[in-house]
């Protein structure tokens, strides 16, 4: 099934490194894929120290892509002095537009704690992304997996950066409502095409424009109509028109909703 083409789209997260886009022909020849099918913007996150100097690398390779930079909540043992010390360069770096992606992450803490770092380590993770995004002034990405309460409580209580990004948003209404309340914006990824998920399209509904993006978090995440496959920023198409139904608008006016947004909290 081809990725059906609307103009103006973005990706505003995605992990080219993860889809073995590491050269320089290897992102143009990813991102040249995207722009066929629309995506004129993407933003590619390292979670870890070397897939955040990749994500850094594509962003220097093609003028489209922007990187994100963090040390991911399961991996949160790896930031050490060193880390600290490189991504506070990275951070400084104009191709980085994003701290992230850092929080919050318990599900491999229940499933199978070897996978993942303990809940403590995490949060002084997320507290000490959370300064640099505030000291270099971008955005902040966050990743919230099945950590809700502790999520919301330490963002609450930390210093506010100007931008607030909710990454593959997947957490139940009310906690949509809070985080529009707080000027969050929420990134709705692959999951919001997904049958179970009413709940999903209910908070793209209730965001006001300013207030969501859109993202493929390819290569994993793939939308309805392309599972089995591996996921790509191409394929972002059919989310943008699924979040479309849901808010009752022209996807052409989304598009351009989010486009804007792209460019306001990423500030390109
Ligand atoms: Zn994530
Ligand atoms: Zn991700």
């Amino acid at each position: 099934m081809p990725a059906e083409r609307i103009d103006g789209l973005i990706d505003a997260h995605t992990h080219l490194a993860s889809a073995k886009a590491r050269t320089k022909e290897e992102v143009d020849a990813i991102v040249a894929r995207a722009v066929e099918a629309g995506v004129e913007r993407i933003c590619t996150v390292g979670d870890g120290l070397e897939e955040a100097e990749l994500a850094l690398q594509a962003a220097h390779f093609n003028e489209r892509v922007v990187a994100a930079c963090a040390i991911h909540p399961t991996r949160a043992q790896e930031l050490d002095d060193g880390a600290r010390s490189r991504l506070t360069e990275m951070a400084a770096d104009p191709r980085c537009v994003a701290v992230g992606e850092t929080g919050i992450d318990t599900y491999w803490l229940e499933h199978d704690p070897e996978r993942t770092a303990p809940l403590e380590v995490q949060e002084e993770a997320l507290r000490w992304h959370i300064d640099l995004a505030v000291q270099s002034g971008k955005a902040l990405m966050i990743h919230n997996r099945e950590g809700d309460a502790e999520l919301m409580r330490i963002l609450a209580d930390a210093p506010r950066p100007e931008h607030v990004i909710l990454h593959c948003f997947s957490s139940p209404i009310e906690v949509a409502r809070e985080a529009l309340d707080r000027g969050y914006v929420l990134s709705f990824a692959g999951n919001v095409t997904f049958k179970r998920n009413d709940f999903l399209r209910e908070a793209a509904a209730l965001a006001p424009a300013g207030q969501y993006l859109v993202e493929t978090d390819a290569p994993y995440m793939t939308p309805e109509p392309f599972r089995g496959a591996r996921n790509e920023p191409a394929f972002i198409g059919h989310t943008a028109k699924v979040i479309a139904e849901a808010r009752g608008a022209d996807v052409t006016q989304v598009a351009q909703e989010i486009g804007e947004t792209f460019s306001q909290v990423y500030g390109v």
